[in-house]
């Protein structure tokens, strides 16, 4: 625990590579299993996937997609057919479905793994029809309608030019027809139920097969959108689906970094590049080595007219003072009783006072971009497997 702030006494608990690690990224499958549960209770009896593109939000692709197997997933997104390779390498029966669809010359690939393509366009519909006529082998595809986003899938016009020929789409089987909600973390948005209709009225003119529509926040917006198959993703990595709601799910995301050096600095003295912060008192600085290549957005630190994020220490606040550099930060320690800062001594930086969604306000982002920019340096603990 860090909250006794005794020296390594977390990490004595781990193995020695935690023992170089700058950084402790905590990942808790049995929260993103309990979310997976809740949200595979919300949109019953529609059937959970789960998005674990980007390397599942960037918490790790294997492990993520492992346990939520565990926890009775049985559809996997993904963004690329890398991506998509990953996840059939870790569940040989998972069926997994590529966002991004089907670029030149790649059917065998998708065909050697049981991979299935989405299809975002009628030139991808053709090659894939062809592949399939050409093997004499009806493989499985997804048609992805576009009905608002503006941004990847089938528009209206072309779901008129299947309706009125539909030959392209015999030598395959369409096992989803989806579509993706541009604006479902604000539930009132009047395009939420034009989005819902035009789909209905497209789907209608294919072939019949089971249909998908919503993302985490979508799955929020009522039976209505549920469909046959939900993909959520952010609410399973415990971000914020809805905006200006409580968020209901579990956090799975802990960072901590380690005090790397103490020091004491005089009142008037400045910290850090740009020596943009000066010292109002006499100060006791930590410096930790997590920076903006780690994730840590340069936005999140401080300036003579900015506060920056406060982390924590136990139950201690430790106010960033000065700039994120590239490979560090430092914080306030002043009023923190010594025994609690030690060198090697873990710092919360996402956590339970600060969660995901907390940084990304401060960051001016998105709890996504949080999630998906956490660093490659951090020693990853997997708990709750
Ligand atoms: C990323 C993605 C999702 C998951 O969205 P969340 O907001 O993270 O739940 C679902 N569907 C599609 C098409 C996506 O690209």
């Amino acid at each position: 625990m860090t909250h006794n702030g005794a020296p390594s006494s977390h990490l004595s608990t781990l193995n020695s590579a935690a023992a170089e690690a700058t950084g402790v990224l905590t990942i808790d499958l049995a929260a993103l299993r309990s979310n997976y549960a809740a949200m595979a209770t919300r949109a019953a009896p529609a059937e959970c996937a789960a998005v674990v593109k980007a390397d599942a939000y960037g918490l790790g692709l294997e492990p993520v997609a492992t346990a939520l197997h565990k926890a009775g997933c049985q559809i996997f997104f993904v963004a690329t057919l890398t991506e998509a390779r990953q996840v059939r390498a870790a569940l040989r029966d998972a069926t997994v479905y590529v966002l991004d669809g089907l670029l030149p010359d790649t059917e065998p690939l998708f065909a050697a793994e049981r991979l299935r393509p989405v299809l975002n366009s009628l030139p991808e519909i053709a090659d894939w029809s062809a592949y399939c006529a050409g093997q004499g082998k009806t493989l499985k595809a997804a048609l992805h309608i576009d009905s608002g986003m503006n941004r990847l899938g089938l528009s209206a016009n072309d779901v008129a030019i299947l309706a009125r020929d539909p030959a392209p789409l015999s030598s395959f089987d369409i096992s989803l027809i989806m579509s993706h909600l541009a604006c479902a973390d604000a539930p009132d948005h009047p395009k939420n139920r034009r989005q819902l209709e035009l789909f209905e009225t497209l789907r209608n003119l294919l072939p019949k097969a089971s249909a998908s529509l919503a993302n985490s926040a979508g799955i929020f917006l009522g039976p209505d959108y549920h469909f046959d198959l939900v993909r959520p993703g952010i609410a399973l990595y415990g971000g914020e689906a809805v905006l200006d709601r409580p968020n209901p799910m579990n956090p799975v995301v802990r960072l901590e970094g380690r005090i790397a050096q103490i020091r004491d600095v005089q009142s008037g003295e400045t910290v850090g590049y740009g020596a943009g912060h000066h010292l109002s008192r006499d100060t006791r600085l930590a410096t930790v080595p997590v920076g903006y290549a780690d994730g840590f957005i340069r936005l999140l630190g401080a300036s003579d007219d900015h506060p920056g994020l406060t982390a924590y220490i136990g139950d201690y606040p430790a106010p960033l003072l000065g700039r994120v550099s590239m490979d560090l930060i430092t914080i306030d320690v002043t009023d923190i009783p010594s025994e609690h800062t030690f060198r090697g001594t873990l710092v919360e930086l996402i956590g339970s006072h600060n969660t995901v969604d907390d940084i990304a306000g401060r960051a001016q982002t998105i709890g996504y971009e949080v999630l998906t920019s956490l660093g490659r340096r951090y020693h990853r603990v997997y708990k709750g497997a």
